[in-house]
């Protein structure tokens, strides 16, 4: 049932999520056919809007979809739902579908596409694991190849994740990690993933198999500002055994610190380097001036 507060921007006006309606031929929903953002505001102010609808953009462009809307049409859209949701701090979800149109994956069945702008609260994890660090698992589930469906891509169709979450779920674990065809760490099933070692923090490069996360970005950003080295490295279930810190980045998630993979525990959670990083991104919430 969705959250009674929740509210949708839909054919142009704002309704009740409850009330908002979709057709079952809308071939987001029976293919997956469509691309969509994530987006946290605070304070009823969108952060890092501007890099949320580049990413939709570059999505569609990926998958041949014309948005339907300019990206300033978009993000008053966008302004309009926050202004007008029941909480300050909130969570956005904006989806494009490939639309109506007649059974068969085709979308040159489809005209015009589906558009929606979704705002509600979201609680990734429990603030128990927030604050004591996640247990996390690395699944089984091999994260898509970048020829079959191109991890950067923020499509509608997340089954590769959820069959991931579902084996930490059967584990007990928090969440679960992916690893690439070649046996590369990728990302979690709704974050990306930061490792430090000798004082250095590390990310596995898109390339492996990632979203190119937005918090991803500006942990990278904060980190040079910081003084903290800073790169994109490939990384094996080994580097995660045996790092000093290790924590998960995302606009759902923000930041989630991680106290054991696979059993094994990490020395430091929440560590150093994640302290630093928590209190800066906290300043960049703070010194938000996004619309
Ligand atoms: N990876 C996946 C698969 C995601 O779904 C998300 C969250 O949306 C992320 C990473 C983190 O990306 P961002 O920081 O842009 O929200």
């Amino acid at each position: 049932m969705a959250h009674e507060q929740a509210l949708c921007w839909i054919d142009d006006e704002l309704v009740p999520a409850a009330q908002a309606r979709i057709s079952v031929l809308d071939h987001g929903l029976l293919y997956g056919d469509g691309v969509f953002e994530g987006i946290r505001f605070y304070k009823r102010r969108c952060f890092r809007l501007g890099a949320h609808l580049q990413r939709l953009h570059h999505s569609a462009r990926a998958i041949g979809l014309q948005l339907p809307f300019t990206l300033a049409q978009m993000a008053d859209h966008i302004r309009a739902t926050v202004d007008a949701a029941a909480f300050e701090d909130g969570y956005l979800r904006v989806v494009v579908t490939r639309g109506v149109g007649s059974l068969g994956l085709d979308p040159r069945r489809c005209s015009r596409p589906g558009y929606f702008v979704l705002a509600d609260t979201l609680a990734m994890v429990d603030q128990a694991a927030r604050e004591q660090g996640a247990r996390v698992i690395i699944a089984s589930t091999r994260r898509l190849a970048l020829d079959g469906l191109d991890p950067r891509i923020k499509s509608l169709n997340y089954l590769n994740h959820i069959l991931a979450r579902m084996e930490a779920n059967l584990a007990g674990a928090d969440e679960a990690i992916l690893l690439n065809q070649a046996g590369r760490v990728t990302e979690g099933s709704a974050d990306n993933l930061f490792i430090v070692r000798d004082g250095q923090l590390l990310t596995p490069p898109v390339i492996d198999g990632a979203l190119a996360g937005i918090t991803r970005a500006v942990m990278l950003e904060l980190a040079q500002q910081a003084g903290i080295p800073a790169r994109e490295q490939s990384l094996a279930p080994y580097d995660l055994y045996t790092a000093d810190e290790l924590f998960l980045t995302g606009t759902g998630a923000e930041l989630i610190p991680v106290r054991e993979v696979d059993g094994r525990p990490l020395p430091a959670c929440p560590g150093p380097v994640f302290h630093r990083l928590q209190a800066l991104y906290a300043e960049a919430i703070a010194a938000n001036t996004d619309v």
